[in-house]
């Protein structure tokens, strides 16, 4: 069954990782597509990819940077234009800064990712919710992080944004749930995307691999997530299947962040 059929969907960060792996699952699951990304050749190159496999969906891009509040207000006016309507939201586009303690985190790297993580966040949110509130529906599923949850080693930004990720969804949650809103967040552990890839380069420019397999011991499942089980929870939180989940911050971690 299409879980999906018809709805309009909208993903930023659609061009790599989770929100490609989304974009497929719901392509497979009836969705018409909005996708937003800044990196324009990758956007490209995914539009194409979702089509290969999915022939009939239909697919609206934009070239956007989520911190900029001027762009997010014209793709969804475009998108909104194209379709009519927004039933989705998987506000998903965010990156990891460095790796550095808190009093040596370069400042300028720091602004980004709250610029990028939070403003951006709450940029989409601020223009998408008033077109579902017209509607009286909207599914909106945001990127938190078991950063969102837990403390991280050297990514003092990247955890901070990640826990007002959280912060926002309650809100939106409360503020929202009468119109028929629901809000949520998922908060990935370490999911096998080019991000974390590059985390694990970081880790060990030797040899990344040999951290990757030391990060995967600790994990209750001894291996790491792939995109595509993202992409499947992330459909029925962006589904009609999701009635009465409201404001929860769900981990998708294979049980890590369980332990102490
Ligand atoms: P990724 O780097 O593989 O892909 C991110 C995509 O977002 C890229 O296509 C990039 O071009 C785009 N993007 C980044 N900043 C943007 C901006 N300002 N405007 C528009 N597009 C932008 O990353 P990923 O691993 O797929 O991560 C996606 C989300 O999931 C992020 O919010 C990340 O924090 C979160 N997350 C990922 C993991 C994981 O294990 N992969 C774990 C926890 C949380």
């Amino acid at each position: 069954m299409e879980k999906l059929k018809n709805k309009v969907i909208v993903i930023t960060g659609a061009a790599m990782g989770l929100g490609l792996a989304s974009a497929m699952e719901a392509a497979k699951n009836g969705a018409l597509l909005s996708l937003i990304d800044y990196n324009a050749d990758s956007l490209e190159k995914a539009k194409s990819a979702i089509e290969a496999k999915y022939p009939s969906v239909q697919i609206l891009t934009a070239v956007a940077d989520v911190s900029d509040e001027a762009s997010i207000k014209k793709y969804v006016d475009e998108t909104v234009n194209t379709f009519g309507r927004i039933d989705g939201f998987y506000n998903n586009a965010g990156i990891e800064g460095r790796q550095a303690p808190l009093v040596d985190y370069d400042l300028e790297v720091f602004k980004k990712v709250v610029d990028i993580n939070l403003m951006g966040v709450y940029y989409g949110l601020k223009y998408i919710i008033p077109v579902m509130q017209e509607q009286g529906y909207g599914r909106i599923v945001n990127v938190a992080s078991v950063g969102g949850i837990r403390g991280v080693m050297n990514q003092t930004p990247y955890v901070a944004t990640k826990h007002a990720v959280a912060g926002i969804t309650k809100n939106t949650a409360l503020e929202y749930g009468r119109f028929g809103i629901l809000a949520n967040a998922i908060a990935p552990g370490a999911i096998l995307t080019p991000m974390v890839a590059e985390a694990f380069k970081q880790v060990n420019p030797a040899d990344p691999q040999a951290a990757e397999d030391d990060y995967a011991k600790a994990n209750p499942t001894k291996r790491l997530g792939r995109p595509e089980e993202v992409g499947k929870l992330v459909v029925f939180l962006l589904s009609e299947d999701c009635s009465y989940v409201n404001g929860q911050v769900i981990a998708i971690d294979g049980g890590q962040s369980n332990s102490y």
